[in-house]
């Protein structure tokens, strides 16, 4: 038995040309097909000078908010498209990616503003700044003069983004237990600071605790920022809680509390991303269309 299988196995094979014509029809179809593909592949391939696309174009494409004032300078998506085969959806997400939003008009958008109040902290002042940058976003830290020494990178860098940066006293005491003269202290020793820091002064104040009566305002002698959202973000270290917390009490035109710390950093994110959909993010200044010289009191738009 087994011989006769062994010798089945080896037979030489005869095939008919009736059996072998249609397989090659079969083949060579496939051979076409496949060559035909290719050559459409290489007809569509892009130019290789690609059209300029003007940065306004790009910034329209970026906001669902209406017509946007900026400038046109033009950009070549050659310095944005190095790979060759990226297709028309991935160039304007490159495009829009490396575009600054255009300015915020909170006449027309949602705008809120979140701001960081203790600061600067090594451990999360530039966490929290990734965050924003990484979702367009912009923010205020309030500072506190006797941190800011051997900081000034920290402050450098919220300035060039385009972080506000106030002032929250020198060494954060309830000003409702200090005299006029102290209360003037408080103040000017870190505009100092942070002047020093090589940083603009700043035109906003936040009291420590929100403790503030409208008579300190001749000693303080800045705009004063209190707020009208508190997620209460001090008081958890889960940063999950604080995203949940964050993302239940905001509302247009909020001025949100929070601090410059880990568990905030971490959380930052998260919040920025879950709410950009409904929320544009802004520094105090904008949101309140403040001058530097404007005065008063104020805990949102
Ligand atoms: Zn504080």
């Amino acid at each position: 038995m087994r011989r006769l299988e062994s010798n089945k196995g080896s037979a030489p094979k005869k095939r008919s040309i009736f059996y072998l014509v249609p397989r090659m029809i079969v083949v060579g179809g496939f051979v076409a097909a496949i060559f035909i593909t290719v050559v459409i592949k290489l007809e569509n391939k892009p130019a290789k000078s690609k059209p300029l696309i003007t940065t306004k174009t790009a910034a329209l494409a970026a906001t669902t908010k209406g017509p946007i004032e900026g400038d046109t300078q033009q950009i070549n998506p050659e310095q944005l498209l190095p790979e060759s085969g990226d297709n028309a959806l991935l160039l304007a997400n490159k495009i829009l990616e490396a575009l600054p939003p255009p300015t915020p008009d909170c006449q027309k958008e949602v705008c809120v503003a979140l701001t960081f109040d203790d600061g600067p902290n090594p451990d999360s002042s530039n966490k929290i700044m990734d965050a924003l940058e990484n979702n367009f976003a912009h923010a205020t830290f309030f500072e506190i003069g006797n941190k800011v020494a051997g900081n000034s990178a920290i402050l450098q860098r919220m300035q060039q983004d385009g972080d506000d940066i106030g002032n929250h006293s020198w060494s954060h005491p309830s000003f409702l237990k200090l005299t006029s003269d102290q209360i003037t202290q408080q103040v000017d020793r870190t505009q100092q600071a942070i002047a020093e820091a090589g940083v603009p002064l700043p035109h906003l104040f936040r009291p420590p605790y929100g403790d503030f009566l409208l008579a300190m305002q001749k000693d303080i002698k800045l705009a004063v920022i209190l707020w009208n959202v508190d997620p209460k973000d001090w008081a958890y270290t889960d940063p999950a809680k604080i995203a949940k917390s964050v993302e239940k009490q905001i509302k247009p035109g909020a001025i949100i509390v929070m601090h410059d710390k880990p568990a905030t950093a971490a959380a930052m994110d998260k919040i920025l991303k879950d709410l950009k959909p409904r929320y544009r993010f802004v520094t105090v200044t904008e949101l309140l269309n403040l001058q530097p010289t404007t005065k008063g009191v104020y805990i949102g738009r």
